[in-house]
């Protein structure tokens, strides 16, 4: 295992998973980004003094995987977990709360079910019943894979207001689809394990400071102890196995490739460096791109306010200005250098590996994928996509004291209280997390804003008093594969048919929905597919000179690898 160098391409939180798990394991581990950063979907930006996450992320206690790499990072003081799940529901006309209690799993949850003043009691015991047989429900079985959820819900009795009022607050943020378009099999996966499971699964977690720091700079620096080669602004464009048993990795510079997502976000340290965030002031289209690919128009911060139009970055020249110093001792740093470079930046150069780990996104892996992985590829691209906007408003003021909301008839999903983890001085900083996007990621930010202000001043009557002093939208256009019926089928496992070539990230098959517990999870069961395969290497190469060097494995240890770290 020492001597083996494994490739692990993409950074955010599958790829860094799996990079920190192989170097611990004593492999030579090159990590390639295409960005400037590392974190992946997880990302911050500066604006105005602020450092702005490109779009809020929660967890949940139970979200087992994702809090030991915490713990790994030395990050975990850095968020804050619940004592109670608890959740303050807001309607224009009124205002609930679920707040479980100390009872065992499921019953921890039936006192705030039964207070919850928005569904009738009959409906709220009709949700019962549909509750407890979905708690019976097995998500491997294909035939909930097949299933549209809100045919499964309808069936068992639950009426448009009990999906839209309750089952939709749930299902739409973790499943980022339209609940009643949702996956059966996934949403049982989320209500069984958070809601019907141990009493404190669904505690929610948030982070207390950027997200980039939280991950980026948090794993640029244990890497960088760890002496991995982080390579910022490397993107892979080819993975071809080579004649020695290897592969060969063709890398360019410049981070043009933004895995299929449209961040539009720096790291939070390059306030006055600007890098590649692009702010879009008063302009509504998509404008603010990355790196000037065509691609870019994807991206962007679509503000009303009049913010500048910051400059975009391209190329790898991008990498250096204002990252930290982590930052700069990791990327490309010592470690294994390209074996050739080829002349000129078109050709790029090439890195040779004995493992290569694609922790791209499902799009990006298809591509990169060796032809004769074309088959298993188109499965993977048949994934889709699915966004996720949030609506930044910052008041003059304190309008509320809640730290999060949920939001029933309104467009308001859910609002968090971003004014401390941003670090604003004074006033009050909300955001607006909008998932299953569809309708609302290419509306211009004049009309979000003429939606989402007297949307908040409903549920925030404060906020009528108040003047909004900046006004901006983050849009991610590919922010999760599309969890949709039949989804379940087109996951592939860690292993593929091509011996040292395995697949990491939130989309793979990890049991769980597109999130950051299954993109940890995946990457530490590519992990293990990786030292079993090299394993298998190390035994072949010390045999007779029976088998060619390289990544031998047999088909069980594959099996098993591919088997490994699903969710419990
Ligand atoms: C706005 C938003 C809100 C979300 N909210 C939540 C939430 O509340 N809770 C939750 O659990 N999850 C949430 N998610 C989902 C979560 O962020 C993802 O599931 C998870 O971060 C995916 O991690 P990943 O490593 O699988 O993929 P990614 O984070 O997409 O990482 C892939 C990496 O590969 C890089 N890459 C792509 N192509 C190349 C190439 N050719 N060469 C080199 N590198 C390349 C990309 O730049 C990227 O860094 C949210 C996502 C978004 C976008």
């Amino acid at each position: 295992m020492n001597s083996r160098h494994v490739v692990v391409i993409g950074g955010g939180l599958a790829g860094l998973t799996a990079a920190i798990e192989l170097r611990e394991a004593g492999a030579e581990v090159t990590l390639l980004e295409a960005r400037p950063w590392l974190g992946g979907a997880t990302c911050s930006f500066s604006r105005g003094g602020l450092a702005i996450d490109n779009g809020q992320h929660v967890f949940l206690r139970c979200c087992s995987a994702y809090r030991d790499l915490l713990a790994r990072l030395g990050v975990t003081g850095s968020v804050s977990i619940q004592d109670r799940f608890d959740v303050t529901v807001l309607s224009p006309g009124g205002q609930a709360r679920l707040r479980r209690s100390g009872l065992p799993g499921p019953l921890h949850m039936a006192g705030a079910l039964a207070r919850y003043s928005f569904l009738s009691p009959a409906s709220r015991l009709r949700v019962a019943r549909a509750a407890l047989a979905m708690r019976f429900a097995n998500p491997a079985r294909p035939e909930l894979d097949r299933a549209r959820l809100g045919d499964w819900l309808g069936a068992r009795g639950q009426r448009e207001t009990a999906r839209r009022r309750l089952w939709d607050m749930f299902i739409v943020s973790t499943l980022n689809i339209a609940g009643d378009e949702a996956n059966v099999g996934l949403a049982a996966t989320v209500i069984k394990t958070a809601l019907l499971g141990r009493r404190d699964a669904a505690d929610i977690g948030i982070p207390t400071i950027p997200l980039g720091d939280l991950h980026g700079r948090a794993a640029a620096a244990l890497l960088g102890r760890l002496g991995a080669d982080v390579q910022l602004g490397a993107k892979a464009i080819s993975v071809e196995p080579d004649a020695g048993g290897g592969f060969g990795v063709r890398v360019v510079s410049g981070a043009d490739d933004r895995g299929g997502r449209a961040p539009g976000a720096a790291q939070p340290g390059d306030a006055d460096g600007g890098i590649a965030a692009g702010l879009n002031g008063s302009s509504d289209a998509a404008a603010a791109g990355l790196n000037g690919s065509s691609d870019a128009a994807a991206a962007g911060l679509n503000g009303s306010s009049d913010a500048a139009t910051a400059g975009l970055s391209g190329g790898s020249e991008a990498t250096a200005g204002g990252q930290s110093g982590t930052w700069e001792a990791t990327a490309g740093g010592a470690g294994h250098r390209p074996d050739d470079d080829l002349a000129g930046d078109l050709a790029g150069r090439v890195i040779r590996a004995d493992a290569v780990i694609l922790a791209v996104p499902a799009a990006t892996a298809a591509r990169l994928a060796p032809a004769d992985q074309a088959a298993a590829a188109a499965r993977w691209a048949g994934l889709g996509t699915s966004p996720i906007v949030n609506v930044h408003v910052i008041y003059d003021r304190r309008v509320t004291r809640l730290p999060f909301a949920a939001g029933v008839d309104s467009p308001v999903q859910w609002v968090f209280d971003k004014t401390r983890q941003a670090g604003l001085q004074a006033g009050q900083y909300l955001a607006v997390s909008l998932s299953a996007a569809d309708e609302y990621v290419e509306m211009p930010a004049a009309r979000l804003r003429a939606q989402f202000l007297p949307a908040l001043e409903e549920l925030f009557p404060a906020a009528r008093d108040a003047r909004v002093t900046d006004f901006f939208v983050t849009r991610e256009r590919r922010a999760t594969f599309r969890q949709a019926p039949g989804c379940g089928a087109l996951r592939p496992g860690a292993a593929t048919s091509l011996r040292g070539l395995v697949l990491a990230g939130a989309w793979t098959d990890t049991g769980w929905p597109d999130t950051m517990e299954g993109a940890v999870r995946s990457g530490l069961t590519a992990a293990q597919a990786v030292r079993d395969e090299l394993a298998a290497a190390d035994r072949a190469d010390a045999g007779a000179s029976a088998a060619p060097a390289g990544l031998a494995a047999s088909a069980p240890d594959r099996a098993a690898s591919a088997a490994a770290g699903r969710p419990s």
